[in-house]
């Protein structure tokens, strides 16, 4: 029988091989914190395999397993001089639960197992302190009866305020033994009366309970909606760590803290973080408020605990993992122990300062840098910034929590965030505190401004997890949720009135405020010069107008790899001459209205050519599923009549004749230039002619390329490719000047991947449309994907939507495909993808197996899709040394 049972203390710990995966997170860390010869207090961890067989048994511990138990259980009263149950010195214990990764919805942590009517007499003698004895059993029994039989814990306020009256003690809590006993008796009646469950006197059984309860805990619908969320297997299950307890809780030189490696705001090595003194969970509800030290101030007459040895504590985890760490610790009467280390979490900002800094200091190098860094959390450096140079009406300041600003509309609850979201309303979401549950309104609302809590509270740490600008411990603010109204200086402000925050000065203003985005220089410049160096394919910006094209540039693209004209005739004076030239009823007044689309379309040329200086510019010839353009309502008909100078009858007709049942599968891409030829010969001309004047004002050639949407035919290519080479001709004899340009074709149909080879023969590049290709590959319209894409998700029919992530086995094995022929038809073609997929950093991963030249994204994405490219080659080119992989490419 596989061992399922591992036991850990200072200097030693028993591991697994996968010890992640079988002792979750929290286990596994342990035993890695004791290998390190650093103190922790002793316990063990029932893997993940435990869990396993156990729930395959209905939830049951077998019997094999509960001997396990009973033998860690032995080895630790050993350990420790403390028995179960022991007529003195009686051990008790904590038991954690962790995943492989976070989870919420797991059963919280269940303190004091092994007290019993006995132990806990035998335990206030011990310390001297029976208030603290008998409080900690009655807290026990409690979250027993919550996590083992489901118990509401109002019963339990009730039952206490009954008693009170009763027994007459006044106070928050009994004052004498007897009455703590008559309170417990109490408790243990109503367990065995009205929940029918006598709680278990025996340690051991208690601990048995427990184990089985936080066993199931993974079935509860946060943790199983939270799975759905992330893609985590159903099987991957928990694990659940038992320890001897800190008393953490008790007297002047206890306490609880989190300590962090380094000054997260400025990348330094420093200890820096805070300490409660004396610090209760149920503080608050007692009455008795910890009181904060903040580490980095150094203060060790005030710290109970050995401060210098934390230091090298921390800096000992941080030299182990070789990343910036935080620590959660205990002092328990003067004793310090180490609970848990992980990865600082830290805004991106953060993360790039310390990944530099490393680099810098030599501790790592570029590569491992940027296998540091979460592509898609670079999103968070392009939050705006607040122009300083208004008057601000500021309310009040509390700490900066998570960097950037944020306006929206005051919300009291989650919930209220979400149906603003759901309006498309920005809010800014005010609470006391947040708690667990607030972090589905955390991801949707713009900030997060929180009365209580320092900069490691939970707001915090969620916020900059996620990138939301947050701003914490704002204590001059008052909330009153009856009447809904935020107090700040005798200034009373309502939901729904608007509010900005800095999560980068922890100002709080009145009203929305002008922001601006921030310049991406410094080490995030530094970053993305290492990404540079480090990646293969290029990264080009999916980009029509003028503003679109300038940010991409900013953000480093190299180039436009799908400019839709189209989109360059959605604004207003604009659409009419689009409109015009679909509704044309002949070549001629076609030709009309495309003669008044030229100009426009060549003056946008040459912008976008200006812009991108010499990079290369792919032009898509128009590809509009006609629909989009035609008037749509009685209003809009009559106004284009109107504007065209036909009968509104004639023209209602007209568009009658154009309605298509699926225009995403109709009358689009190339097959409209087949049949309107005037179409690619007027683009061709405003092409040419725009790349000849930016070439002579900017003094460098222009070299443009121009895509041919949704071919599926070679011969489609063919006489699309011949009229542009015809325009080409023309205009160079017009203009008496050569241009260099290229011709290319789109690949979004699997007819298209079937005959790459022979398409390959007549274009000089391909780029894959993979939002049309995955459309058509899976027989789904892209536009009602949406609405049962979800639902896949949620069974776990997919892992994530084909349109957002490239589905590899399918989509992807057709991309491959098409590479292949395409190289082995024409070695030299240039390969790129445009599709919505090019900024996703899972299928950049995929598009750098393949060996494409480039992706091409939005321009907002275009940083991520850098990081994402550089770590796809380091690791491609790591993975390839070690298994002999070679790239498709030759
Ligand atoms: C595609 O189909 O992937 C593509 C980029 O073109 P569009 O989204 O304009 O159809
Ligand atoms: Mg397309």
């Amino acid at each position: 029988m596989a061992k399922r049972v591992f036991t850990f203390k200072r200097g030693s710990a028993e591991r697994p091989a996968d010890a992640s995966e079988a002792l979750g997170l929290k286990g596994a860390n342990l035993a890695t914190l004791a290998s390190l010869d650093l103190p922790v207090p002793p316990g063990f961890t029932v893997s993940t395999l435990g869990w396993r067989q156990s729930m395959t048994a209905h939830g049951e511990v077998s019997q094999s397993l509960r001997s396990e138990i009973l033998s860690a259980v032995e080895w630790l009263e050993q350990t420790t001089g403390r028995v179960f149950d022991g007529k003195t010195r009686p051990l008790l214990l904590a038991l954690r639960v962790g995943a492989r990764a976070p989870m919420p919805g797991l059963a919280d942590t269940i303190l004091d197992i092994g007290l019993n009517d006995r132990t806990v007499e035998t335990f206030s003698t011990e310390l001297g302190d029976p208030a603290f004895a008998f409080r900690s059993y009655r807290r026990f029994i409690e979250s027993f009866a919550l996590l083992v039989y489901g118990a509401d814990p109002g019963e339990f306020e009730d039952i206490a305020d009954d008693e009170r009256d009763r027994a007459g003690w006044g106070g928050a809590e009994p004052a004498t033994v007897p009455q703590w006993r008559a309170l417990i008796a109490r408790d243990l009646a109503f367990l065995e009366e009205e929940l029918g469950h006598a709680f278990p006197q025996t340690p051991f059984e208690q601990l048995i309970a427990v184990v089985e309860a936080a066993f199931s805990s993974w079935r509860g619908p946060v943790a199983r909606a939270f799975r759905v969320l992330h893609g985590i297997s159903e099987n991957a299950g928990l694990a659940v760590t038992a320890h001897a307890m800190i008393f953490n809780e008790r007297g002047e030189k206890s306490g609880t803290g989190r300590a962090f490696s380094r000054d997260m705001a400025t990348g330094r090595s420093l200890l820096t973080g805070e300490f409660e003194l004396r610090g209760r969970d149920d503080a608050r509800e007692i009455g008795e408020r910890g009181t904060m030290l903040d580490l980095s101030v150094g203060d060790d007459t005030r710290f109970p605990g050995d401060l210098a040895a934390l230091s090298t504590y921390v800096r000992r985890i941080e030299a182990h993992f070789g990343d910036a760490c935080e620590v959660d610790f205990m002092v328990g009467d003067g004793a310090l122990f180490l609970l848990q280390s992980r990865p600082a979490r830290r805004g991106i900002a953060e993360a790039i300062r310390v990944a530099v800094d490393m680099v810098r200091e030599g501790l790592i190098d570029e590569e491992e840098a940027l296998l540091r860094i979460d592509p898609a959390s670079l999103d968070q450096m392009l939050h705006p910034t607040i122009e300083r140079a208004e008057n601000l009406d500021i309310l009040a300041r509390g700490l900066p929590a998570s960097p950037g600003a944020a306006s929206g509309e005051i919300v009291f609850s989650a919930e209220r965030a979400l149906e603003l979201a759901g309006e498309g309303r920005p809010s800014i979401l005010v609470r006391t505190e947040t708690l667990p549950d607030d972090i589905h309104g955390m991801h949707v609302t713009e900030g997060v401004l929180t009365v209580r809590g320092g900069t490691t509270s939970h707001a915090a740490v969620v916020a900059r997890g996620i990138g939301k600008p947050c701003v914490t411990g704002a204590s001059a603010l008052r909330i009153n949720l009856d009447a809904q109204t935020l107090t700040a200086a005798g200034r009373v402000l309502r939901a729904g009135d608007r509010l900005t925050i800095d999560g980068a000065t922890g100002d709080i203003i009145a009203g929305a405020c002008k922001l601006t985005t921030p310049s991406l220089s410094g080490d995030f410049a530094t970053l993305m010069e290492f990404a540079d160096r480090a990646r293969r394919m290029a990264v080009r910006t999916n980009a029509e107008t003028p503003a679109e094209a300038r940010a991409a540039r900013a953000f480093g693209a190299e180039g436009i790899g799908l400019c839709r004209t189209e989109h360059m005739f959605f604004e207003g004076g604009r659409v009419g001459a689009m409109r015009e030239m679909i509704l044309a009823g002949s070549e001629e007044g076609r030709r009309a209205a495309l003669a008044r689309l030229l100009p426009m379309q060549r003056s946008d040329f040459v912008e976008l050519f200006e812009i991108m200086a010499g990079m290369p510019v792919t032009i898509r010839l128009l590809d509009p599923p006609l629909h989009e353009f035609l008037p749509k309502g009685e209003g809009e008909v009559a106004e284009t009549a109107l504007a065209l100078g036909i009968p509104e009858k004639v023209l209602a007709e007209r568009i009658e004749t154009l309605q298509e049942f699926n225009p995403m599968l109709g009358h689009r891409g190339c097959r409209l230039a087949i049949s309107y030829p005037e179409i690619v010969e007027t683009q061709a001309r405003a092409i040419f002619e725009a790349a000849i004047e930016a070439g002579e004002r900017k003094g460098k050639d222009v070299v443009p390329e121009i895509m041919v949407p949704l071919v599926g035919l070679r011969k489609e290519l063919d006489f699309l490719k011949a009229r542009i080479v015809e325009v080409a001709e023309l205009v160079q004899a017009e203009r008496r000047r050569r241009v260099s340009y290229h011709v290319g074709t789109m690949i979004e149909l699997p007819r298209a991947i079937i005959r790459a080879d022979t398409i390959a023969e007549v274009a000089d590049f391909f780029s894959f449309g993979t939002n049309d290709l995955t459309q058509t590959v899976y027989g789904i319209s892209r536009d009602d994907a949406a609405n049962f894409m979800s639902t896949y998700e949620r069974h776990g029919i997919i892992d994530r939507d084909p349109f957002q992530s490239i589905d590899v086995e399918g989509v992807g094995e057709l991309i491959s495909i098409g590479v292949e022929k395409a190289r082995r038809a024409r070695p030299d073609i240039t390969l790129g993808i445009c599709g919505e997929q090019g900024g996703d950093p899972a299928s950049i991963s995929f598009f750098e197996q393949v060996g494409l030249d480039y992706v091409s994204c939005s321009p907002f994405r275009v940083p991520i899709a850098r990081v994402a490219a550089a770590q796809a080659a380091i690791r491609f080119s790591r993975g390839s040394r070690g298994s002999g992989k070679a790239r498709a490419r030759g």
